[in-house]
């Protein structure tokens, strides 16, 4: 019997792209998913002709693979993937890898890394942005865990993943949970590039009046910029031409404005307090989905608590361009955030991660795809120790060029009553790490008086601690 070069358990969406990107690259393919019906199903639909073979227990499964096997897990996250890892382990042989493509939590995939490898068995936990479409046609791919797993797993990868000018955007990300880590980052500033577009689009509706076909010129504009042009703006100027058959009006005007989330950024949030690295812009973002959710408070609010509405007086195609740089700053602030974030965790948790590489493998195939990656990835080739974004010479310029408009942005949505938390917390974040002095001296002031904290003089060697009795003279 000949054997087959790689196995997909789990044939939902995700598991059935993938199987099928690996299969038109040229290597025959196992299948394998709990309910057999949906394999049957699978076979019958979209298998037929192709080198794919279909099996209906696991061991008929892992007998089919030739050695060491290759085993994509693509099941719902959670207890789901320790199940099949568990049902797995007693038929795999030494060396045999399970490659779990799942969004499942960075501290699962150390842990289920670690048991794994411990075994002789390889591990691969690997982050597949880009939705079913990417999974199909190309995605980007994070792969961490088992670095002798991933050589053996990496002609298949540089096949199925997207392709850039620079190459295939995979590379090998760093040990343990590496991979689903940057992949949880990765979703943390996509939720931060959709609520800052979000809060632009608010403006252009609200304060500037545009109607949905102009907004589809704008973000179609926008999307030709060397600084905007990425795949969400595209697919934003796409919805606003999308007219409802039912209605006549614009879709994007008929869909409930309460936004669901899945985890993935409120697990970057969690992960940034932890390591104390400051994300405003992706937490605003979070923080926005959850607000957006209270929609009949937010409907009995608005009566309650009126602004008086009123028309802008200024010149409107001046005002969208001052929109566009105050998005460009805040786009600017938030990757400054989520890069800060990858190099924390990679020194807390041994990672080692070449943020440049990163910039490199989002070019292709994921949600937050852009021409502006590039620059970063240019950044990072500069200086591999850059401490932050900001600092870059092509993001500063930028930013010292762009920030009076930014400001007025933000004090003619103040002015509207229209929020734009991402917006805010980007020029925050910008305007505290460019600030020598922050006024928190006060704040150890306080924790000092009512707790005894202690706190560094300025005119005292760093490390060295004062407490003082406040209420004494
Ligand atoms: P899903 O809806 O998350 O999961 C469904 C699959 O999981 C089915 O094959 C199901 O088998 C299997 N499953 C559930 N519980 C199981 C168990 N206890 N034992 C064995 N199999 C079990 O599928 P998906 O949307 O294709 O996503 C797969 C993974 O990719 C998830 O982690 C998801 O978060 C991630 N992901 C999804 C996207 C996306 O755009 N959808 C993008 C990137 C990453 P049955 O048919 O037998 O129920």
């Amino acid at each position: 019997m000949t054997l087959q070069k790689f196995g997909v358990i789990g044939l939902a969406v995700m598991g059935e792209n993938l199987a099928l990107n690996v299969e038109r690259n040229g290597f025959p393919i196992a299948v394998y998913n709990r309910t057999g019906a949906k394999t049957d199903e699978f076979m019958e639909q979209r298998a037929q002709g192709k080198n794919v073979k279909a099996a209906y227990t696991l061991e008929e499964f892992v007998q089919s693979l030739e050695r060491p096997r290759r085993i994509l897990v693509m099941v719902k996250a959670g207890k789901p993937v320790d199940a099949v890892i568990d049902q797995l382990k007693p038929l795999l042989d030494q060396d045999d890898m399970i490659i779990d493509g799942g969004n499942s939590l960075y501290e699962d995939t150390e842990r289920r890394t670690k048991e794994l490898e411990a075994t002789g068995l390889g591990f691969v936990g690997m982050g597949v942005s880009g939705g079913e479409e990417g999974a199909l046609w190309g995605p980007s791919l994070m792969p961490g865990g088992t670095e002798a797993s991933y050589k053996e797993l990496e002609p298949i990868l540089v096949k199925i993943a997207a392709q850039v000018d620079d190459g295939p955007c995979v590379t090998f990300i760093g040990p343990g949970g590496a991979g689903h880590y940057v992949k949880m980052v990765h979703n943390g500033i996509e939720y931060g590039d959709m609520q800052l577009i979000a809060e632009a689009y608010d403006l252009l509706k609200n304060v500037a009046g545009l109607s949905a076909a102009q907004l589809h010129e704008v973000f179609a504009q926008w999307n030709t910029t060397d600084e905007l042009n990425s795949f969400l703006i595209e697919i934003t100027a796409d919805i606003f031409k999308k007219i409802d058959p039912e209605t006549g009006s614009p879709l994007v005007d008929l869909i409930v404005d309460a936004a669901g989330q899945k985890g993935t950024g409120r697990w970057t949030v969690m992960s940034a307090l932890e390591l104390g690295v400051s994300i405003p812009t992706i937490i605003a973002a979070v923080n926005s989905r959850i607000i957006s959710s209270y929609k009949d408070q937010r409907v009995a609010a608005s009566v309650e608590l009126p602004w008086p509405t009123s028309e802008y007086q200024g010149n409107i195609s001046e005002l969208v361009n001052k929109i566009r740089d105050a998005l460009y700053c805040s786009k600017i602030c938030s990757y400054a955030q989520g890069m800060a974030l990858l190099s924390a965790a990679s020194k807390e948790y041994g990672y080692n991660l070449d943020l440049g590489e990163m910039a490199r493998i989002w070019k292709g195939g994921c949600i937050i795809r852009a021409g502006f990656l590039n620059k970063i990835k240019a950044a990072f080739g500069e200086n591999p120790d850059l401490p932050n974004l900001l600092l870059a010479p092509e993001f500063k310029q930028t930013i010292l060029d762009r920030q009076q408009a930014w400001r007025e942005v933000l004090v003619i949505a103040n002015q509207f009553g229209i929020p734009v938390p991402a917006f805010s917390a980007s020029l925050d974040y910008f305007d505290s790490y460019r600030r020598a002095t922050l006024p928190l001296n006060l704040t150890q002031a306080q924790r000092d008086y009512f707790g005894a904290h202690t706190y560094e003089r300025t005119d005292k060697p760093r490390g060295e601690f004062f407490h003082t009795e406040w209420t004494k003279d």
